[in-house]
């Protein structure tokens, strides 16, 4: 049996930083705000991984007016949300991510945000896809508002 899980979130732009994806340091001097990390990248792929498992969404499983999730590491509740994934006997095939911002660089990061991926899903890096768009300008992204995330996971029953 193959399952599918989409992922999708969003994070403005304005914290301190630094700005994380996928638990790699894109920019030290400008973040995004969020309860945790702001994480979009290891957020869209919770979310995917736990749609693959009909699980329900990241917000059941970390609200984001708890304060106990105060600056958390996403890659942690990621960890945490792979736990409860591989528990239902699924396991991932295949990750496609696509980060959408009109001007954040990801082509210099994309094989270590590949690596961390691969390494918390327990695939192969080769499994792991990180593409970027830009949203040409238009809507809160083309205005540098925030950042978009979404992810794709494809898995098998063992
Ligand atoms: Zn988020």
């Amino acid at each position: 049996m193959t399952a599918v899980g989409w992922g999708f979130d969003v994070h403005a732009f304005g914290g301190l930083g630094p700005l994380v994806l996928a638990g790699v340091v894109i920019d030290p001097d400008r973040g995004l705000v969020g309860t945790s990390d702001a994480d979009a990248v290891a957020h869209a792929v919770s979310d995917a991984l736990l749609g693959a498992a009909a699980l329900g969404d990241l917000g059941e499983f970390f609200p984001s007016h708890d304060p106990q999730w105060a600056g958390a590491d996403s890659m942690m509740l990621l960890a945490d949300v792979f736990d409860r994934f591989a528990g239902t006997g699924l396991r991932v095939a295949h990750l496609d991510v696509t980060v959408v911002a009109q001007w954040v660089r990801i082509a210099p990061h994309r094989l270590e945000m590949r690596r961390r991926l691969a390494s918390a899903l327990q695939i192969e890096v080769e499994s792991v896809s990180v593409k970027a768009t830009t949203t040409d300008g238009l809507g809160f992204v083309g205005r540098d508002e925030g950042l978009a995330s979404v992810a794709v996971v494809t898995a098998d029953r063992h």
